[in-house]
């Protein structure tokens, strides 16, 4: 049991005259005494017209160890962090073997239910405050034991005899065994160190405008978890409240503390847990001390109502739903429920699911992603997630820079002149792309290329590839013919046979427009015209040509670039070739919107001479830091050499199993030469939870295109699944 002396012992029972007369000879402060009210100890002001100070005398149970922990605890903070308020210690004696001790006194008034927000928000935070003020603090006694603290839970189980109502015992005893379920097996895992043990609205004062303005009584100091630390303040904050604005605080309040210590999923899981066990806790503690104390009554029971209250509210609204509403996990919403719902509120203009049986993921590491019902898919499909999925230093470079700064290219900030220089440098030496402009999706960043090309050629006509995809942008869309719909035209477009194949016809294009040629788009590694990997001089006879008709060339590297490829960072390079604007987007930020454009200054000066572009989220520091997060990642894990060193063997097993296989790095083809067989292949690993797409004019092609981590024992378990499902079919036909 960790109802150890201090709770057992009776509280010392002095007058106020005795206390006065105690407080003038122990410490030579004589003053009016009033008693402040405690659980176990006697606590009174002692005012003597000047600084005053607060007297404490403990019981006889009290520990000297403890209170040099207290003591210890309270200068600790008093050196880290100088402006919180805590009550400084003046002085300590013993009288009559109890000891005594002398704290400063500070100003403030007390707070209740009718707090602002802001005070609410405050209150979290200086909690938070408070907790790292004590991170680095160590005592031996720490260790120590008490009932209040949440760890000891399920020792309230017997005192809760002592709740004379049976139905408000069997709620108790409800939180109790949740507690024991949910919380207890989870306890060890939850961030723990030294904590006040007791911050809640009895133990503060707040200033005129509801801000903390004294943090008293360190008595239940010791090592538990922050989170249950916080819980305990949470449950003061809330009780009291009108029932609807239960839930309202206590985020405001949660949103405070989140401001200095965010909190892991773990202890929002368990937040709405542990302030229903504080809650139990002060009714059963309650109602077991007011057996044994009943002169002490009014003190002991003071928080009883609105305890109950608030215990029998949480209770009618559900467990669940309370940790849901304070910060945990919602529950997964059945598929076919969500399905409905995605098609009743985004309509049909948006693209269909993926598979007749939709992939519903819930999270997601590495190349792996776990669905709803708990399975979990090899990403083999998903280019984006470049250095896997959740990479850690992406993930973590968002959030610090989310934490620090979110704002737009008009100010002047560091990550995105940096990203901007480290883009430039990762240019081939000599190509003169030497300037960068941010913008937030592969799209946006061909229109702004095209803006470009046209304004620094005066020409407004395009050549594509047959099947090219180059965006979702009005202009753009008219140079996507992949999208375009059966009869699309527009006169300022014409298509080339994509390099590789019979042989593109540029002149005959060129013949073909109608207008003067301002740009020819290539994704170099031709995705979604099935994958292709042409001859150098082929690639270079169309840069040639280009120029030749007063036109640019963009590289779009959109799809292929950031390594793909492996050997190059930028897939254009393996050609040879300089083009004039070179396209990122899709991988750049691993997933967080952020896409480029790189040229040469003097097509952006022509620009320039005309107009300014600005885009409100082009180039914010966080898009900023996830593209230099993934530029970081992909260099330290050698992912383009990687990427090369699995594709290669991969691309080799694969042309074993029969058809033609086109890849380089991990951008690989396998071309089935029937749209119906690439259908059931891709279902059929999809069965076997393998996530792989297809690509070309007629859509037989296996699109093989994994984040860059994907390594050997996945490739294998790539390749028997394909090898398996051909089979299969071959079999079946
Ligand atoms: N270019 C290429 C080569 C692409 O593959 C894509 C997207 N699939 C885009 C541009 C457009 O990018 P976004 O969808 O980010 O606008």
């Amino acid at each position: 049991m960790a109802t150890e002396s201090v709770l057992e012992a009776p509280p010392p029972r002095f007058t106020a005259e005795e206390i006065a007369a105690i407080a003038a000879e122990l410490f030579g402060l004589s003053g009016q005494a009033s008693d402040l009210g405690s659980e176990r100890d006697q606590t009174f002001l002692i005012d003597d017209g000047a600084a005053g100070g607060v007297l404490k005398i403990s019981n006889l149970g009290e520990d000297a160890a403890v209170l040099d922990l207290e003591a210890q605890a309270i200068e600790h903070i008093s050196r880290v962090d100088p402006d919180l308020p805590v009550a400084r210690l003046r002085a300590s004696n013993t009288y009559e073997g109890h000891f005594v001790r002398l704290f400063e006194r500070l100003h403030g008034h007390e707070g209740g239910p009718e707090l602002d927000d802001r005070a609410l928000f405050d209150y979290g935070a200086t909690h938070a405050r408070l907790n790292l003020a004590l991170r680095g603090f160590f005592h031996p006694a720490a260790a120590r034991n008490l009932l209040w603290h949440l760890q000891s839970a399920a020792e309230l189980r017997p005192l809760a005899s002592a709740i004379p109502d049976e139905s408000r015992r069997r709620l108790v005893e409800k939180i109790l065994d949740r507690y024991e379920q949910r919380v207890a097996p989870r306890w060890p895992m939850l961030r723990a160190q030294v904590v006040h043990g007791d911050l809640n609205l009895d133990n503060v004062l707040l200033d005129g405008q509801g801000r903390i303005s004294a943090i008293v009584d360190f008595g239940d100091v010791g090592f538990s978890a922050q989170v249950a630390d916080f819980a305990v303040g949470l449950a003061s904050l809330v009780r009291g409240r009108p029932n609807d604005d239960v839930v309202r605080a206590a985020r405001l309040a949660i949103d405070g503390y989140q401001s200095r210590i965010p909190l892991e999923p773990l202890e929002l899981e368990l937040l709405g847990d542990l302030v229903a066990a504080r809650l139990a806790a002060i009714v059963t503690i309650s109602a077991w001390r007011v057996e044994r104390y009943p002169e002490n009554a009014a003190y002991i029971q003071a928080w009883d109502d609105d305890s109950w209250k608030l215990l029998e509210q949480f209770d009618a609204y559900g467990s669940d739903k309370v940790a849901v509403e304070l910060g945990a996990p919602q529950p997964v919403v059945p598929t076919s429920q969500l399905a409905k719902r995605r098609e009743a509120a985004l309509g049909p203009a948006l693209t269909g699911l993926t598979y007749a049986q939709p992939v519903h993921v819930v999270r997601a590491e590495g190349v792996w992603l776990y669905t709803a019902d708990g399975r979990k898919l090899l990403d083999a499909y998903n280019n984006v997630p470049v250095v896997g999925h959740c990479h850690p230093r992406v993930t973590e470079a968002v959030v610090r820079q989310t934490r620090l700064l979110n704002t737009h290219a008009r100010y002047l900030y560091e990550p995105l002149i940096e990203l901007a220089e480290r883009l430039t440098a990762s240019m081939p030496p000599g190509s003169g792309l030497d300037t960068v402009m941010l913008v937030n999706s592969g799209s946006e960043a061909n229109e702004l290329a095209w803006r470009f090309a046209e304004a620094a050629t005066g020409g407004q006509g395009a050549i594509v590839t047959e099947h090219a995809y180059h965006g979702v942008t009005t202009k753009i869309a008219a140079l996507s013919p992949e999208e375009w719909p059966v009869g699309y035209r527009r006169a300022n477009v014409e298509t080339i046979a994509p390099p590789g194949t019979e042989g593109p016809d540029m002149q005959a294009a060129l013949d073909r427009l109608e207008v003067p040629l301002a740009a020819t788009f290539l994704d170099s590694a031709l995705t979604s015209d099935g994958i292709r990997f042409p001859p150098p001089d082929e690639v270079a006879a169309i840069v040639e040509e280009t120029h030749a008709a007063g036109g640019l060339f963009v590289a779009d590297e959109v799809q292929a670039g950031h390594g793909r490829t492996g050997r190059h960072l930028w897939s254009f390079e393996r050609y040879g070739i300089t083009p004039d604007l070179v396209t990122l987007g899709k991988p750049m930020g691993n997933g967080y919107p952020v896409a480029a454009v790189i040229t040469r200054r003097e097509i952006t000066e022509r620009l320039a001479a005309t107009t300014h572009v600005f885009s409100t989220f082009g180039g914010n520091p966080v898009a900023a830091q996830a593209a230099l997060a993934v530029l970081d990642v992909i260099e330290d894990e050698r992912l383009v050499e990687h990427a090369a060193a699995v594709g290669t063997p991969l691309i080799r097993a694969l042309e074993q199993l029969g058809p033609e296989v086109r890849g380089r790095g991990l951008l690989v083809g396998v071309d089935l030469a029937s749209a119906e067989l690439a259908e059931r292949v891709v279902n059929q690993l999809r069965d076997e939870g393998i996530l792989i797409g297809r690509t070309g004019r007629d859509d037989s092609v296996l699109k093989i295109r994994p984040p860059l981590v994907f390594a050997d024992e996945h490739a294998e378990l790539l390749v028997e699944a394909v090898a398996r499902a051909i089979a299969a079919i071959r079999a079946r036909a």
